[in-house]
């Protein structure tokens, strides 16, 4: 019985051992299998996170590449109209600062000579006294040849902290001179720090750019930066990585770390060379908000490495999607604009070109802005200013559908990727998206009312691999433009306007370095006067040509408003104003009987309030007596213009200038205005009368015309008179002058005297 018993006990008991042996063996398997996945898990996320940051901080370094080099480029344009002959002229200059200044670009705007004297324009103390800056490393960086960025520096004219920007300025006649000065341009830390994406992760992240010696450059605004003066200063535990970091730095070469500061939270550490001085953008990331993010993934993990020792098979696929989806919520987090809750410029940038339907022409990019919104800010705060733009965000996201997408890209800018296949249930869509915005949620009782307009652009094939931001860079254009006009809700934008808009860019950006090197032509057009028996040459119109080496021929029609609109072609004007002086200073000079030559003036010129003085300056220069220089104003300014116009105009007339209104007849009614304004010659444009001398009606429309301004005592000068028979008819109603193709093109100064001003020589001496 005992033996019974024995083996009756015996075998519970080996059964117990080998069921623990195997409990163990499971235990251990499963603790293994732990292990590796929690290490390959954590590794994997640490990996993915890393080069996540990286991207993140490319991204922040190009945004503040873009900043700084939008900043010189502007510097680099004013600074090619500052040259040796106006350096002294500081009302002038101080003029053209207040124009830059007030554009918002910079907080003050001087210019330092290459003695050290510099005078600017701030934008709250308005014109500055002159002082000595000749020490300052921006002036002499620039005296050598240099643009250059400050490290942030101590504003002497502001309080805190500023940066500056400092190009060169040069001698315009003598190529590779040394510079003569240093235009410098001055922007607060604060307003430049904005560029910064400061807060990202929701929060848990942010952005700093500091120097290779580990100093802040600029902080992020985000509170737990923690306010470090240096990156090294903090008491980091691990001086290996502290090192690593160090040296990297020091070699301009970017990297990682994870530091943890002493008391405070571990961070995790990004940085990449910026490219600008020795600048850098550095990611910091909280670890505990990693290790939140891990412990969640390791939780799941430790789940599935139990449920895995009977289908290890399976885990592998599932360790891999839990690993793809914690990174996509990390990158959620850095994707996401903070205020609205919607997507941010990144993150619809990434999901539209992801996606190749968009580009068959069936989506298209719709841009929106809301006119009067910085007042509402201002008006109401920020607070309430924050409200609007999410309700705003609200009725956005609730009008987007499947396939479609929203974002918020800045201030009170967004943009939509909606389907446009139907295009008129497109627009009726639109504007009922707009009516809502409008009526959107206002402060009660507030009869402010915020009007939304948006520019709309159908993607096609050919923008597949164009960067989103770029298109809706030129977009935003013509949605400024629309601004002034509320009546305007939706802008079409074409294929044909990004065409115009990278070339008008592309103008911009050369035109003052063509200036510079003087690549700007003044051709001569003839005048004559067709009253007598014999047309006689009465006087030349000079017309700018530019022959780009860059860009080949450029016509005037498409350069000149370009310049104008951002106010560079005073230049133009100014250096034309110089050649057509030059050119007759050498007529008279040769003894020859000289007539005179028309210059065109823009509109911007009207805004100088020494306009008069300046043209004078000129002129003088070369001792032109003033009744040789003629002056175009083309009949808009007139019509829009009143006081300003009459002042300036009866000045000039008074100096002995002559005064034409040009292109008259071409839309604006001026008619009004010519009484008040002593013009001297009114100039019909070929619009005016080319098609209307073949109607009766035409006809008589023009004959009264001449006939009046004949009264009111204008020469009256037809121009863009291409035959003889419309010449012969011209003269017939008493036209007095004609211009066009006629009598000659426009043409370079030798052609102009051989063809035109020799062999009129008898003629002229006989007057
Ligand atoms: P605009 O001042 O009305 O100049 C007359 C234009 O008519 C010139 O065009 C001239 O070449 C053209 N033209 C002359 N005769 C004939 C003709 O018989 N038939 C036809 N079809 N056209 C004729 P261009 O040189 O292309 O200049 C276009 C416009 O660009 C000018 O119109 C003027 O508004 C502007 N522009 C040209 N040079 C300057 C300049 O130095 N400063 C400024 N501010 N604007 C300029
Ligand atoms: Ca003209
Ligand atoms: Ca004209």
């Amino acid at each position: 019985m005992p033996a019974t018993r024995n083996v009756e006990q015996n075998s519970p008991r080996k059964g117990i051992a080998a069921t623990a042996i195997a409990c163990a063996a499971g235990i251990a398997t499963v603790a293994t299998v732990l292990v590796v996945c929690v290490n390959v898990i954590s590794q994997e996320i640490a990996a993915s996170l890393d080069l996540f940051m990286r991207e993140v901080a490319q991204v922040e370094s190009s945004a503040m590449q873009g900043a700084i080099e939008d900043r010189l480029s502007i510097l680099r344009g004013a600074s090619a109209f500052v040259t040796d002959r106006n350096l002294d002229d500081d009302e002038l200059l101080i003029e053209r600062f207040r124009e830059i200044v007030e554009s918002g670009s910079f907080e003050r705007v001087g210019v330092v000579t290459a003695d050290g004297r510099g005078i600017g324009y701030d934008s709250r103390q308005g014109e500055l006294p002159a002082a000595f800056y000749s020490d300052r490393a921006y002036v002499q960086m620039a005296l050598q040849g240099e643009a250059y960025v400050s490290d942030p520096l101590d504003d002497m004219w502001g309080s805190g902290m500023c940066i500056v920007f400092s190009v060169p300025v040069y001698n315009v006649k003598h190529e590779g001179d040394a510079p003569i000065g240093a235009l410098v341009g001055i922007s607060t830390v604060d307003e430049f720090a904005d560029t910064l994406d400061t807060s990202l992760f929701g929060g848990n992240g942010y952005v700093n750019i500091i120097d290779s010696d580990g100093n802040v450059i600029f902080l992020s605004g985000h509170d737990e930066s923690g306010g470090e003066a240096n990156v090294f200063e903090g008491p980091f535990e691990s001086a290996d990585a502290l090192d690593e970091m160090r040296g990297n730095l020091a070699e301009g070469v970017g990297g990682s770390a994870e530091f943890t500061v002493d008391g405070g939270s571990p961070k995790m550490v990004v940085y990449v060379p910026v490219g600008i001085n020795d600048w850098f953008a550095e990611v910091v990331l909280s670890a505990d908000y990693l290790e939140a993010k891990n412990r969640t993934v390791l939780l799941a993990s430790v789940v599935m490495a139990v449920f895995a020792v009977g289908v290890s098979g399976g885990l592998l696929a599932a360790v891999l999607g839990t690993r793809r989806r914690s990174q996509r919520r990390l990158e959620q987090s850095a994707l996401t604009d903070l205020l609205t809750g919607l997507d941010n410029g990144l993150a619809f940038k990434r999901k539209c070109s992801a996606r190749p339907e968009h580009f068959d022409g069936g989506f298209s990019l719709v841009l929106f802005n809301l006119v009067g919104f910085s007042l509402f800010n201002t008006v109401f705060g920020y607070q309430e200013g924050s409200a609007l733009l999410r309700s705003i965000a609200a009725v956005l996201s609730h009008d987007v559908r499947d396939g479609e997408l929203v974002a918020r890209l800045s201030d009170d800018r967004f943009l939509m990727l909606v389907d446009s296949s139907d295009i008129e249930a497109a627009e009726g869509r639109l504007l009922g998206l707009m009516d809502r915005i409008d009526n959107t949620l206002r402060p009660e009782g507030a009869q402010y009312r915020i009007v939304s307009q948006c520019c709309v652009y159908r993607l096609l094939r050919t923008d597949a691999d164009r960067d989103v931001n770029l298109i809706v860079q030129d977009m935003a254009v013509p949605l400024e433009r629309a601004k002034d006009d509320a009546g305007v809700r939706i802008v079409l934008f074409d294929e044909d306007d990004v065409a115009c808009a990278k070339r008008a860019r592309q103008i911009e950006n050369i035109a003052s370095t063509a200036l510079q090197k003087e690549e700007f032509a003044a051709y001569l057009q003839p005048q004559y006067d067709i009253r007598g028996e014999e047309p006689v040459l009465c006087g030349a119109e000079a017309l700018v040509r530019w022959n780009s080496p860059i860009i080949g021929f450029v016509a005037p029609d498409e350069f000149i408003p370009v310049l104008e609109a951002n106010g560079s072609v005073r230049h133009i004007d100014r250096y034309m104003l110089e050649r057509v002086c030059a050119q007759l200073r050498s007529w008279l000079d040769a003894g020859l009987a000289c007539v005179p030559v028309s210059v065109n003036l823009s509109r911007r010129n009207l805004f100088s309030a020494d306009l008069v003085e300046q043209i004078e300056h000129v002129v003088d220069a070369q001792s032109i007596p003033h009744h040789l220089i003629k002056l175009e104003l083309t009949e808009s300014i007139v019509a829009e213009s009143e006081e300003r116009l009459a002042n300036a105009v009866e000045k000039l007339h008074e100096h002995g200038f002559g005064i034409s209104m040009d292109d008259f007849g071409t839309g604006y009614s001026a008619f009004p205005k010519l009484k008040d304004v002593p013009f001297d010659a009114v100039k019909l444009d070929r619009s005016f009368f080319g098609e209307a001398i073949e109607s009766s009606r035409g006809r008589t429309v023009l004959l009264g015309v001449i006939e009046l301004l004949e009264r009111l005592g204008f020469e009256t000068v037809a121009e863009g008179v291409e035959t003889e028979k419309e010449a012969a008819q011209l003269k017939r109603w008493g036209c007095q002058v004609v211009q066009g193709y006629v009598f000659g093109r426009p043409v370079p100064a030798e052609e102009f005297v051989r063809d035109h001003l020799a062999p009129a020589q008898d003629q002229l001496r006989r007057r």
